[in-house]
């Protein structure tokens, strides 16, 4: 890179930083608490996970095509959603499902030990694998697939994030929370939804909800 070329990303590395921070002023003043998750926000470079063209509008509150008619999520439901799947704990391994651009999976995985995202679209899977490396993030295993699915004997998750909407919980994805565990999940019809959170106690699942959102929909099969 030339000494003007270092400059001037440099400059936009900063700009960006200002920006960012006036992201994080106003999740404060839309009612996130979680002083964890806001200084995730404030680190993670949200402009990397859009396209280029769209880069001076990636921090604000708006969510953003990334192709394939899918969105990044505005930054106050990324917020809201990691909150809620928190509960104020630190988390070890977490599971998003819907993981588009890999932008809420990078936030998580300053939340977390270890995150596996899960994402229907193979070239969107791709792409964040690779904007994940580029943004330095390691934590994160990016898995193309359909989250619906996901299964297994051994692993329990603290917290799953669903970023896609759903009518019903996903059967196969309760008994995948560990004990005090937390699944959240936009719930309801294709304008609106609920976010929804289930803890685990044991055996026992306890359902709350909370904001109004709108989310792109859950959909089946791979591609
Ligand atoms: N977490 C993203 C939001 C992506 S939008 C962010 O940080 O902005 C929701 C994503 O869910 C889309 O990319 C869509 O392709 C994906 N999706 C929808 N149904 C899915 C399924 N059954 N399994 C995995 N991913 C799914």
């Amino acid at each position: 890179m030339s000494a003007t070329l270092a400059r001037s990303a440099a400059g936009l590395g900063m700009a960006s930083e200002r920006t960012r921070l006036r992201m994080v002023a106003r999740l404060r003043e839309q009612g996130i608490t979680d002083e964890v998750v806001l200084a995730a926000m404030a680190q993670v470079p949200r402009h990397l996970f859009v396209e280029e063209a769209l880069a001076s509008r990636a921090y604000e509150d708006t969510a953003l095509p990334i192709g394939f008619a899918q969105t990044i999520s505005q930054p106050w439901v990324v917020a809201r959603s990691c909150e809620l799947a928190r509960a104020g704990r630190m988390l070890d391994l977490v599971l998003e499902i819907g993981g588009g651009c890999g932008y809420q999976a990078a936030v998580l995985a300053r939340l977390a030990r270890e995150v596996y995202t899960i994402e229907r679209i193979g070239a969107l899977a791709a792409r964040a694998r690779q904007t994940l490396a580029a943004a330095g993030i390691g934590n994160v295993k990016v898995r193309n697939a359909d989250g619906r699915d996901a299964s297994s004997n051994v692993v329990q998750f603290d917290a799953i994030v669903v970023a896609a909407a759903s009518a019903t919980i996903p059967p196969n994805l309760p008994s995948l929370l560990a004990d005090g565990g937390r699944l959240v999940i936009p719930l309801g019809g294709a304008e609106h939804q609920r976010l929804t959170r289930l803890t685990r106690h044991g055996e026992q699942f306890e359902r709350e909800t909370f904001d109004d959102v709108v989310f792109v929909p859950l959909k089946s099969g791979q591609e």
